[in-house]
């Protein structure tokens, strides 16, 4: 397979010296002698650390800095295909940005080592000089000549096509009528198809698509267009362009264990399915999934945001959908923006990147101003569908009745749109019954004893459980302060008591729940949808997960139970994200020939984001918020890093704190806010302070951050984390 970055590697013999990275949370390479067989740069090895064997990847030459007589000996290459240059690169830009150690980063990119053995040997049966004793029956007959017809076939392959039972083909290879060969195993994934017919794009869609199929290097776009526009329609034709040219593309989406709809336009388009990457793959999926990705076998890959560390050889596109979604963002281990580093994987590869959004993040739109992206615009929905229209239920002026949640308008409508036989679909993004339960008599709060956070109902499970650790108790039954009995209350709705609402108010509909605790793993959220396109389900109700790129004809209302939800809490995008959601949510009404209407319910109608939901006036709000950020030199305008210090001893954990803000750097244009206890001051039984830091964009951050680390080290049991551009505040 040719390569992009294709250079001769430089060999190292035995006796010389490389660095080997290994995948721990080391602070770099280690140098290894090179034994009797020679190695290349990406070559996987095994060399002895700590008495015990572990697996690297050969870095480069070696530093030096220790003698070579002390240093221990490779102890063998491993099958795998080299870890590509462009990986590497990638692996070493990720750690210094993120200020990861290199080996984590790494871990990343080998992440399933079973796939770095030599894969398991595939045998089929040939036919050899029967021996002359050889007793024929009927059923051997039947083998023999099924073997002779076509290329050797496993014992179990053989067995089924020539109709007999396995201990035939056993006692056929035994007498040593058939004898074993090996074979190449049949390919994981078919080469998609760019020959099947595909839509016929629209004037401004084919416009988009052409300038995405032509032959470039390095470039970003922002596919920006409303939805339903044809977004997706329109970069299949750039991966179609990449697939022409003989390379490999990657489309990272959101939340790709639920994107069976995804899945089946792509087969639809390609005449196969794509290779899928995401943490729910079986051990054996995922180990194979890597190897065909490492060998150019699979030329498609959609992932989460982790398939950007698989080392494509011949990587020629790189699409991120619905780029703004916060689930591009990882904060366990190493932080970093999977958006964000799918550009510089671009960069690094020489290659288009291609950003698509119907609410651009304003990170993007920022990008797309300073001309460093290019912009592809496609305003209207396909085929004239129109865009739903959004209005607000003023919720201080008609609120829903005593105990319910659901304001009179918005039931009118719900029953409207029933009464023509169309489907409504009701949003909050709440998992569980109630976000709080209280005690009566004492006012007692179920609270998490692990977490800053209260315990949230989940009354289908009958349990009470923390969203952040996932600890969890039986709904008690008196009050463990007052002991008062069933004394309980449940404050404020989940999607459970929506859906419970729902039911007791339109007992004629057929009324589907769909969250991730209540619809949980690809296939149950597959057949969810399935039943809700077939008509199955007349009134959806949901969390963010039914917000996803759905498209469903007959869905014509969306109910929005509380659009404030997002904009509580002092998070820097709390205007943007609830903006990005909403629009998002309202997406999903009339996308076919039946117009959608969309109903809001809020206590701030006078909100900016209320305001230019209704007035479908995106570029407005952008610009607004783009201004209050400008002022305040947040990002994208500043550059921001969080740090959080964590430890399971407050008063230890405070008096580090406190150290470390006596070193923090002092620099031009840089600004340390803090120590002040993190949002969740408490975590999974961690105590947590948090420094914000921020600089003008001139300031080398991770610089100065990498010092002031090194100058006021940080000692076990005490943690501190890192997060560049850090999105949660919590
Ligand atoms: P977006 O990704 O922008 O939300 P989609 O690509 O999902 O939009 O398109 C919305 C719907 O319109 C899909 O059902 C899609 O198949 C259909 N569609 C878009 N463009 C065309 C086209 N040129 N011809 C036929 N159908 C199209
Ligand atoms: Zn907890």
């Amino acid at each position: 397979m040719p390569s992009a970055v294709a250079k001769p590697a430089q060999i190292f013999y035995a006796d010389s010296v490389v660095a080997v990275l290994l995948p721990l949370p080391l602070a770099g390479a280690y140098d290894y002698r090179v034994g009797d067989c020679p190695v290349a740069a990406g070559d996987v090895v095994a060399v002895p650390l700590a008495g015990r064997e572990s697996l690297g990847v050969v870095w480069g030459a070696g530093r030096g800095d220790v003698a070579p007589a002390r240093l221990k000996t490779i102890l063998r290459r491993l099958p795998a295909r080299p870890l590509p240059e462009a990986v590497r690169r990638f692996v070493d830009w990720v750690a210094a940005y993120t200020l990861a150690a290199p080996g984590a980063v790494l871990k990343m990119a080998i992440s399933v080592p079973q796939a770095l053995e030599a894969a398991a040997m595939h045998r089929g049966c040939r036919l050899s000089e029967p021996p002359a004793a050889l007793k024929m029956t009927e059923a051997r007959r039947k083998v023999l000549a099924a073997a002779a017809a076509r290329p050797p076939l496993s014992p179990a392959d053989l067995a089924r096509e020539a109709g007999v039972g396995p201990a035939v083909v056993r006692s056929l290879l035994e007498a040593g009528a058939l004898t074993l060969v090996p074979m190449a195993p049949p390919p994981l994934f078919e080469p998609p198809r760019t020959d099947l017919p595909a839509p016929v794009l629209s004037d401004g869609q084919a416009a988009a698509a052409a300038q995405l199929a032509a032959p470039q290097d390095f470039a970003v776009w922002l596919l920006d267009g409303v939805t339903g526009s044809g977004k997706t329609e329109v970069y299949f034709e750039a991966v179609a362009a990449a697939l022409n040219r003989g390379r490999q593309a990657l489309v990272l989406l959101p939340e790709i264990a639920l994107s069976a709809q995804w899945l089946g336009r792509f087969v639809r388009r390609f005449g196969v399915e794509p290779a899928v990457w995401h943490s729910e793959l079986s051990d054996a999926r995922r180990r194979d999934t890597w190897r065909a990705v490492a060998d150019g076998t699979a030329r498609v890959v959609v992932g989460a945001r982790s398939a950007l560390f698989l080392p494509f050889p011949d990587l020629g596109l790189i699409v991120v959908d619905e780029e703004h979604d916060g689930a591009f963002k990882q904060e366990e281990g190493v932080t970093y923006h999977a958006r964000d580093m799918a550009v510089v994987r671009g960069r690094i590869g020489g290659l288009p990147v291609v950003l698509a959004s119907a609410t651009p993040s304003l990170e993007t739109l920022a990008n797309v101003q300073a001309g460093r992206y290019g912009r592809l615009h496609l305003p209207d929905r396909h085929a004239g569908a129109a865009l739903p229209e959004i209005a607000l239920i003023d919720l201080r002026r008609t609120p829903p009745p005593r105990g319910f949640w659901l304001a009179p308008p918005l039931t009118a409508a719900i029953q409207e749109t029933l009464d023509r036989g169309e489907q409504a679909m009701l949003f909050l993004n709440r998992r569980g019954y109630a976000p709080l339960t209280l005690c009566r008599k004492c006012g007692y709060r179920l609270q998490c004893p692990h977490c800053t956070a209260w315990l949230v109902e989940h009354r289908q499970a009958g349990r009470m459980v923390c969203h952040h650790c996932g600890h969890y108790v039986r709904p008690p039954d008196r009050c463990p302060d007052c002991e008062a009995p069933d004394s309980f209350v449940a404050c404020g709705p989940g999607v459970e008591r929506v859906a419970e609402e729902a039911i007791h108010r339109f007992p004629g509909a057929r009324v589907g729940l769909m969250a991730s605790d209540t619809v949980s793993g690809p296939h149950a959220a597959a057949e969810f949808v399935r039943r809700v396109a077939d008509h199955e389900i007349d009134l959806l109700v949901g969390t963010q997960i039914v917000a996803k790129g759905y498209h469903f004809p007959m869905l014509t209302l969306v109910g929005v139970v509380d659009a404030d939800l997002g904009l509580e809490g002092g998070d820097l995008r709390a205007a943007e994200r609830t903006f990005q959601l909403l629009s998002q949510v309202a997406g999903r009404a009339g996308r076919a020939e039946r117009p959608g209407r969309v109903l809001l319910q809020t206590f701030q109608p006078d909100h900016p984001v209320m305001r230019a939901l209704v007035a479908g006036d995106r570029d407005t709000f952008i610009a607004a918020e783009a201004e209050c950020r400008r002022d305040a030199a947040m990002p994208p305008f500043g550059r921001l890093a969080a740090l959080i210090v964590s430890g399971p001893d407050a008063t230890l954990l405070d008096e580090h704190a406190r150290r470390l803000a006596r070193c923090a750097p002092q620099a031009e244009g840089l600004q340390v806010i803090g120590p002040a206890p993190a949002p969740m001051a408490l975590l999974r039984g961690r105590h947590r302070r948090r420094f914000l830091v921020k600089a003008t964009r001139s300031v080398n951050l991770q610089e100065a951050l990498r010092q002031w680390l090194a100058a006021c080290p940080t000692k076990q049991p005490l943690r501190v984390q890192v997060d560049i551009d850090p999105y949660s505040f919590g």
